[in-house]
């Protein structure tokens, strides 16, 4: 027990690092095992609870909006961060945070809690296998689980904008905010809460991934969300960082608040391109400066 202690799991990974053989532990061993033996060991029943994916999406939830709140009331006084704003006249409002608030809340305690208890009666008990996957597989598990989902929820996207009483029925409710904010993300009707939280659950299922892929996996859907609707484009945010355009990330998805019939895909760029789907999009001032800047530094 005390070998796999709380206090303990940090020294296996001192030891790589002293060795310096971390590529060893990334394709065959696993960088991953001390944590994961130290969650199997202390929290089993807990990683083993229907109620323990719920737990992990809402922690996160409240976790990232409660980050970007804390920005938009920074930038309510402060120009460095209102700069970095799509909408920089757009403040958001308390009484917004309520109302997307009592939303989330009245999904959760009245449709997702009792789904999930239901599945006490017929979910069979997850597995907790002894071995940790390789970093390489948990990667690639994470990576695949979030074009799955991203394919899913575009095929939803599309057909709850195209077919009209899926739209007003169903959709209509989280296009109340042209300009998107964290706690808006799950300003949501119960049946696409559950769809999305179905896909989340399953997706890792499907792709034969390990426990500890499907748990990671979840709490990547949920931040990518939240940051999605954020409504800041950062320098350094992923949508600017990846090349090519491939990665959608906050401009994309604001741009479709803005203008409903384009940007449908959560995640990634190319079911957009794919389908012409796409558009152009609104900058942050920080964002649209940096790229002048450089813009006239190479032409000079
Ligand atoms: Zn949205
Ligand atoms: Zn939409």
């Amino acid at each position: 027990m005390d070998a796999i202690g709380s206090s303990r799991v940090f020294e296996p990974y001192v030891q790589v690092i002293q060795n310096a053989n971390i590529s060893q532990y990334f394709w065959d061993k696993s960088l991953l095992q001390p944590l994961w033996d130290y969650l199997r060991y202390n929290h089993a029943d807990a990683l083993r609870s229907p109620l323990f994916p719920v737990l992990i999406s809402v922690s996160t939830y409240f976790v990232s909006c409660t980050l970007y709140m804390i920005l938009d009331l920074m930038a309510l006084r402060c120009a460095a961060v209102t700069r970095y704003k799509i909408h920089p006249d757009q403040p958001v409002t308390w009484d917004n945070i309520f109302k997307t608030l009592w939303q989330t809340g009245y999904n959760h305690v009245l449709f997702v809690f009792p789904a999930t208890v239901a599945q006490w009666y017929w979910r069979p008990p997850l597995p907790l296998v002894e071995e940790a996957p390789p970093v390489s597989e948990f990667l690639i598990g994470i990576v695949s689980c979030t074009i799955l989902f991203d394919f899913q929820y575009y095929i939803w996207h599309v057909l709850h904008h195209r077919v009209r009483w899926l739209y007003t029925t169903f959709h209509a409710i989280h296009h109340e905010f042209s300009a998107p904010f964290s706690w808006s993300t799950q300003y949501l009707s119960a049946w696409e809460l559950i769809s999305l939280g179905f896909w989340a659950s399953i997706d890792a299922v499907l792709l034969q991934c390990h426990s500890l892929t499907g748990f990671a996996f979840m709490v990547a859907v949920i931040w990518i969300s939240v940051d999605d609707h954020s409504g800041y484009d950062f320098p350094w945010a992923l949508h600017n960082v990846i090349p090519f355009g491939l990665w959608g990330g906050t401009v994309k998805h604001d741009a479709h608040h803005q203008k409903p019939q384009y940007h449908f895909a959560p995640f990634f760029a190319h079911w957009d391109w794919l389908c012409g789907t796409h558009c152009d999009y609104k900058r942050s001032s920080a964002v649209t400066q940096r790229q002048s800047k450089k813009r006239k530094e190479s032409e000079t």
